[in-house]
């Protein structure tokens, strides 16, 4: 089981800057996909709030963290959404920018053997500009950690990390979705939390085993890879050390969507309680094992008291 770190003697309550997206995804289920010109019927609707930065944010909350968010939202009745839904999770987002453009909204078509399509409209995320993140200095200051992911501007998420290295502040990026990330990007990364898929498009190749990846980081990235590994757990890659942890082993998977969102807030909440890499590891684990037991990302975000009852396999 993983146990509440004592530093320095007192119980300390991590504190978490998000830096990152939120959007809506409309989901529908449909038998078939529609050709060009064609309409389906008989789909089954859905909408669900989601977005990395604020699922991150609040699976951060959840475990216990003090989060401050920065995002961008429409000014609209999605924006209005959010800030409710922020604001039951005990999330704070007094720096979350209200834009000119709608909020980003992501349309996902699935057929029924699981295929989809997902046609994404990012709108208000667009206007996180760097001079947003220049004016969250503040928050990042005081966080022990930064946690940060792609789906905003890459220039603001570097700011972002930029930012966070001259106050001090641990950095974690979340590289997804991948992009190639520019070479003064690397230094100011302390933990980087690919999937296989971002490690692979990050290290410019195809396919390749975690431990032959780790090699390519290294060859560029000062900080620790924390690469996840699906059922398999996580790959723990400090300097010259590689180290599996195992998954928390899950009955029935129900829905994996969430699951990197809730690792990588589990991991940076224990690292800012100064956990060890491989502690927070497994501590993340049992956070991405409890989120693939549910549907839907919001519900299936793992409270802290849910996850001290896990055994955490290590
Ligand atoms: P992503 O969701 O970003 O694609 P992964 O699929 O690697 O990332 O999952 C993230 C984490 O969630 C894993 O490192 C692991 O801790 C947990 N996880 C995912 N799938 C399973 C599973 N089938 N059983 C147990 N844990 C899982």
């Amino acid at each position: 089981m993983y146990s509440y770190i004592i530093v320095h003697g007192r119980p300390h309550k991590p504190s978490i800057a998000v830096v990152g997206s939120y959007g809506v995804g409309m989901t529908m289920r449909v038998e078939r996909m529609p050709a060009a010109g064609e309409t389906v019927t008989r789909g089954e609707f859905a909408r669900g709030p989601g977005g990395k930065g604020s699922n991150q944010a609040i699976a951060a909350a959840r475990l216990g963290a003090d989060v401050d968010l920065l995002t961008c939202v429409g000014s609209d009745d999605f924006g209005a959404e959010a800030r409710e839904l922020w604001r039951r999770e005990s999330v704070r987002a007094d720096h979350v920018k209200s834009g000119s453009r709608p909020t980003m909204v992501g349309f996902i078509l699935v057929e029924s053997g699981g295929e989809n399509r997902i046609a994404i409209a990012p709108g208000a995320l667009e206007e996180l500009l760097p001079s947003d993140v220049e004016a969250f200095a503040d928050s990042i200051e005081a966080a022990d950690v930064c946690l940060v992911s792609l789906e905003i501007p890459i220039k603001s998420a570097m700011t972002a990390l930029a930012v966070a290295r001259s106050v001090g502040t641990t950095t974690v990026l979340n590289p997804a979705p991948a992009v190639s990330l520019p070479d003064e990007a690397w230094p100011l990364i302390d933990y980087l939390t690919p999937n296989e898929t971002e490690a692979c498009i990050l290290c410019g190749t195809d396919a390749a085993a975690p431990e032959v990846l780790l090699d390519t980081f290294w060859r560029r990235l000062p900080g620790t890879v924390v690469m996840t590994l699906g059922a398999e757990g996580a790959l723990v890659g400090e300097r010259g050390s590689p180290v599996r942890v195992p998954a928390v082993p899950v009955d029935r998977v129900i829905d994996t969507t969430g699951a990197g969102d809730a690792f990588s807030a589990a991991l940076s909440v224990a690292l800012a309680e100064g956990g060890s890499p491989r502690d927070a590891t497994c501590f993340a684990n049992a956070a991405g094992a409890h989120a693939v037991r549910g549907a839907e990302v919001i519900p299936s975000l793992p409270f802290r008291s849910e996850l001290e009852l896990e055994p955490a396999g290590a």
